[in-house]
């Protein structure tokens, strides 16, 4: 890589994703691969897909399986992660889910589970890897998932906007906190990308034709379009760079 773009390379430093089985966790954790990062994935099943795209660039991969929706869970990932490597460098909370629904018919359970796992999850896990960096003097890089629903209400997801609100709110939060350790806290907010978390709208006609009606680019993104706005988080181009949220949205807050 020439000298200037070196700072753009991820070789030598270890990532841990959650989620990394599919969608924008898995393109993430194959593209830090691909910058010469070893790659730890997080998630409740088997990452074998996530692991043959990265053994197709000669990365390396390991997987630990947790459910994230229980922070008591916490521990073991960060023993499990502490097992094949000495520090973990990256940390990209991904992992989320979203519940559809009217907001007078929510439920508790169904807003437990999505805060849980997309908020309290979050912010507890980033909690444990910067005791960890600020102990050992170390620095480190955290990049949370936010969403559109980190800027705008949305419609009949009321829980995954407050829980992706949070998330914006968060990174500021921990950055101020956390910076003068070295430590970058920022997010990226996907806009309608498609993967398993759309499905459903992108299967309804009338709702997926209003969505790319306004999307500037003219398209659903894909996972490798927020591969671009990962690695350069993760990386030392960052290193001046917190509590921002990176809207990777094919033009959709410029309308
Ligand atoms: P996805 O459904 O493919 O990915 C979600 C990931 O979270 C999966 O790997 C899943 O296994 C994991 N997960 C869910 N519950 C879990 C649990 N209890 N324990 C461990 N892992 C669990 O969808 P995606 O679009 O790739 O979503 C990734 C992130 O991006 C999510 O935070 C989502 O909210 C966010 N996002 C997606 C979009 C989009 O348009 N697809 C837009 C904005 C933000």
């Amino acid at each position: 890589m020439p000298q200037n773009l070196s700072m753009f390379s991820l070789a030598g430093k270890t990532a841990l994703v959650t989620g990394a089985n599919t969608g924008l966790g898995q393109g993430i954790c194959a593209a830090y691969a691909a910058a010469g990062a070893n790659v730890i994935g997080v998630a409740r099943r088997s990452c074998q897909e996530t692991a043959d795209k990265i053994k197709a660039v000669d990365g390396n991969f390991t997987e630990i399986i947790a459910d994230l929706s229980d922070i008591n869970v916490i521990p073991h990932i960060v023993e499990e992660a502490g097992k094949d490597y000495s520090r973990v460098d990256i940390l990209v909370n991904n992992a989320g889910i979203i519940k559809r629904c009217d907001s007078v018919d929510v439920t508790m359970e169904d807003w437990d589970a999505v805060v849980n796992l997309n908020e309290k999850m979050v912010f507890f896990l980033s909690q444990a890897f910067a005791k960890n960096w600020i102990r050992d003097n170390q620095g480190g890089k955290i990049i949370n998932i936010a969403s559109m629903l980190s800027y705008q209400g949305g419609i009949r997801v009321p829980s995954y906007t407050a829980s992706k609100s949070a998330i914006m709110g968060l990174t500021r939060a921990l950055a101020n906190e956390w910076a003068k350790y070295g430590i970058n806290v920022n997010a990226i907010a996907p806009g309608y990308m498609a993967t398993n978390n759309t499905q459903n709208l992108r299967s309804d006609e009338q709702r997926s034709e209003e969505i790319l009606s306004r999307i500037p680019a003219g398209r659903w993104g894909t996972p490798e379009d927020t591969t671009g706005a990962a690695i350069f988080l993760a990386s030392d181009a960052a290193s001046y760079v917190h509590g921002f949220t990176l809207a990777v949205d094919g033009g959709w807050l410029a309308r």
